[in-house]
């Protein structure tokens, strides 16, 4: 723990006011905080506790690295003991941040030159956002599955040519049907390097589908959430 001290007053530096917080659909929410007070690569997360509760969850960073403020993207689970508190959370509420954590992100060597396919599912997405912000000119296309098109969590932020919505449960997407249909019926340039974000059972069975198209556990790269 590290802490600043300030004429009359000690700040613990791991604590951040919340700035405000973004409700994007009824459970869906983004809570943006004063820009981080450390170094970050985008693809990491962190881990967030609120004062005063013992406990703690990871959390993606949603922001990019030179954003002037730092977000993360946060799905309320329903009976779940730490996101509903999170939703209740007001402007100028204390949270405790650590971090960052995680090996999750693009390497450097292949920023330029190798074509990214980022596959997310719900708030999976938030490591992709915080990398394509990061990184304008990366090439890369974003696989998105969620429910309801309504789900398409920051989707003004992707270039719609290297966005595909896909949407299980409506027609608005780009794709109707889970992202693993969508893997089923796609076609992949050999060289292309993949990253999977989100839950165990959507990142296991696109693992077995990039598998039968011939990539290797080299070109796929997992951040398991649940
Ligand atoms: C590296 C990492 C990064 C993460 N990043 C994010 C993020 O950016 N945004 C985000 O919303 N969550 C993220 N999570 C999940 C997050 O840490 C919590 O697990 C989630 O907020 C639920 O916490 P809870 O206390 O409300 O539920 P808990 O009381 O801990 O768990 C209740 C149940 O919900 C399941 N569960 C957890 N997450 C979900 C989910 N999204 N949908 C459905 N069921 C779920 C758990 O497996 C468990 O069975 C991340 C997890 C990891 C490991």
């Amino acid at each position: 723990m590290s802490f600043i001290m300030n004429e009359n007053i000690t700040i613990d530096t791991n604590y951040y006011k919340l700035e405000d917080v973004v409700h994007l659909t009824p459970e869906t929410f983004i809570l943006k905080l004063p820009k981080s007070r450390f170094p970050f690569r985008a693809g990491q997360h962190i881990t967030l506790a609120i004062k005063g509760d013992y406990q703690s969850r990871e959390y993606s960073i949603y922001s990019g690295e030179n954003d002037p403020y730092f977000e993360v993207l946060v799905k309320e689970v329903e009976g779940g003991y730490f996101s509903p508190k999170l939703k209740t959370l007001k402007k100028g509420d204390l949270v405790e941040v650590h971090g960052p954590f995680g090996k999750f992100g693009i390497e450097e060597k292949h920023k330029e030159g190798r074509k990214h396919v980022f596959i997310a599912s719900g708030t999976g997405v938030a490591p992709f956002h915080s990398i394509v912000r990061s990184y304008p000119g990366l090439d890369y296309e974003l696989i998105h599955g969620v429910r309801y098109h309504k789900e398409s969590y920051g989707k003004e932020n992707y270039n719609s040519e290297c966005y595909v919505l896909c949407t299980s449960r409506d027609n608005e997407g780009n794709f109707s049907g889970r992202v693993t249909d969508y893997l089923k019926q796609a076609t992949f340039d050999k060289d292309i390097i993949f990253y999977l974000c989100g839950n165990s059972d959507m990142i296991f069975d696109s693992m077995e589908i990039l598998k039968e198209k011939g990539f290797g556990r080299d070109e796929i790269n997992c951040e398991v959430y649940f």
